[in-house]
């Protein structure tokens, strides 16, 4: 694992090699969002100079050309997920789109008055107010599980909290401001005990770790391609079968219906019941090229660079000193989330941007989460499989520099 070549892969990317103010860029914003590898960008600009029409029309060649490579991209989702039927991937705009569709369905099809959701201290708003709506919509109650002080999952009390008035526990993979994995298959395990619904918000985990449908045994997946190295406006839920057949569709109009009159409608089979209108083609198909790209390469090895990176973030931080870090759970993404001094965070950002890099600031859309430790914000350095030691260092001298502007 040592081996990582992280030069290698950084020719794959070719925003990577730019300058900002005159400085080469440091992009440390991954958790935001990933970006693309020239065979992503390829295959998003080939499908629409040589393969572009409509799908599912059947009517010619290219619309037939066009609805194949758009279902080669959605097994291809259904393997990387490990997923038992394709038809369990339903294309969405992205992770909020998701978790929209989740909670609206559920609201109108399963949830009661005095029903409870169980979230976790720290979701991103995402997997809070899609709840929240639920929860007013339907009469059920909105039940958050506290964390530690290390930014983990309380489980104990997450084990107090669950009863046989919960419908839902809705929970983060990867917390995108404190980097915490959070043990999802146990979260999911104990949920099955009272007979919730599982929902799981994989944004932060899918583009560092494998994730398996089979394995983690919830009930909805859910995540967005950006942060997977693919284009943007395209994301995915996963459903297990049953729960997909019983909820019902976000959307109406064309593609999802079966059969149309003047006074009702029926819909269509799974996946396409979730899928109104013109979907999002090249989007499915460039999603699917940065997965093919992700099989290309040592993701266990790459998993270990990002640890790597993380371990030399946290040292340097050390020797520097005046960083407050938020996030120390045991097992974490390498997302570093921080303040220097006391400076906020958006003075902190703008002198790093000065220097070429490129961090994120503010609540990071953890509003809750940050009024839980008693902040208005952190700055967020989140590292990728392109990122380098040099980079890290390079981040530390910049903050060195800022600190004499403070
Ligand atoms: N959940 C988490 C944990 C995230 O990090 C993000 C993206 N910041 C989202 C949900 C929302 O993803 P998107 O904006 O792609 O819908």
């Amino acid at each position: 694992n040592q081996q990582f070549d992280v030069d290698k892969i950084r020719q794959d990317f070719p925003l990577l090699n730019q300058n900002i103010k005159g400085k080469p860029l440091v992009y440390l914003d991954n958790a935001a969002t990933t970006q693309k590898p020239q065979v992503v960008i390829d295959a998003i600009s080939q499908y629409y100079a040589n393969s572009n029409a409509n799908v599912h029309r059947g009517a010619h060649s290219l619309s037939d050309h066009a609805t194949e490579l758009f279902e080669k991209a959605r097994s291809n989702v259904q393997h990387f997920i490990n997923a038992e039927y394709s038809h369990q991937i339903i294309w969405t705009k992205g992770t909020t789109e998701a978790i929209n569709m989740i909670a609206s369905g559920l609201a109108q099809s399963h949830l009661k008055p005095g029903d409870e959701i169980i979230i976790s201290a720290m979701e991103h708003h995402a997997n809070i107010v899609p709840w929240q709506v639920a929860a007013q919509r339907s009469g059920a109650k909105l039940v958050v599980a506290p964390i530690n002080e290390k930014g983990e999952l309380n489980f104990p009390v997450y084990k107090i909290l669950l009863n046989e008035r919960t419908a839902i526990v809705a929970m983060t993979h990867v917390s995108n401001t404190l980097g915490t994995i959070n043990d999802v298959k146990e979260i999911v395990h104990c949920a099955k005990q009272v007979g919730a619904i599982t929902v799981i918000d994989g944004a932060q985990a899918i583009g560092h770790d494998h994730v398996d449908m089979q394995d983690l045994d919830c009930d909805f997946y859910v995540f967005s391609g950006h942060k997977l190295f693919g284009p943007t406006g395209i994301g995915v839920l996963y459903g297990k079968e049953d729960r997909l057949e019983q909820l019902p569709p976000f959307q109406t109009g064309g593609e999802m219906i079966q059969t149309v009159t003047f006074q009702e409608a029926t819909w269509n089979a799974l996946p396409y019941k979730f899928e109104a209108g013109t979907p999002n083609i090249a989007g499915a198909i460039g999603l699917s090229a940065a997965i093919d790209y992700l099989s290309g390469i040592d993701r266990v090895g790459a998993a270990a660079h990002e640890q790597r990176l993380m371990n030399y973030c946290i040292e340097l931080a050390q020797d520097m000193g005046d960083i407050t870090r938020y996030g120390t759970a045991k097992n974490r993404m390498a997302i570093f989330s921080f303040l220097l001094g006391d400076a906020h965070p958006s003075d902190v950002g703008t002198l790093l941007n000065q220097q070429g890099i490129a961090v994120r600031t503010g609540h990071h859309c953890t509003m809750p989460l940050m009024n839980e430790l008693g902040i208005p914000g952190t700055v967020r350095a989140s590292f990728s499989l392109y990122n380098t030691q040099e980079e890290v260092a390079m981040l530390f001298a910049a903050l060195t520099k800022a600190k004499t502007f403070l």
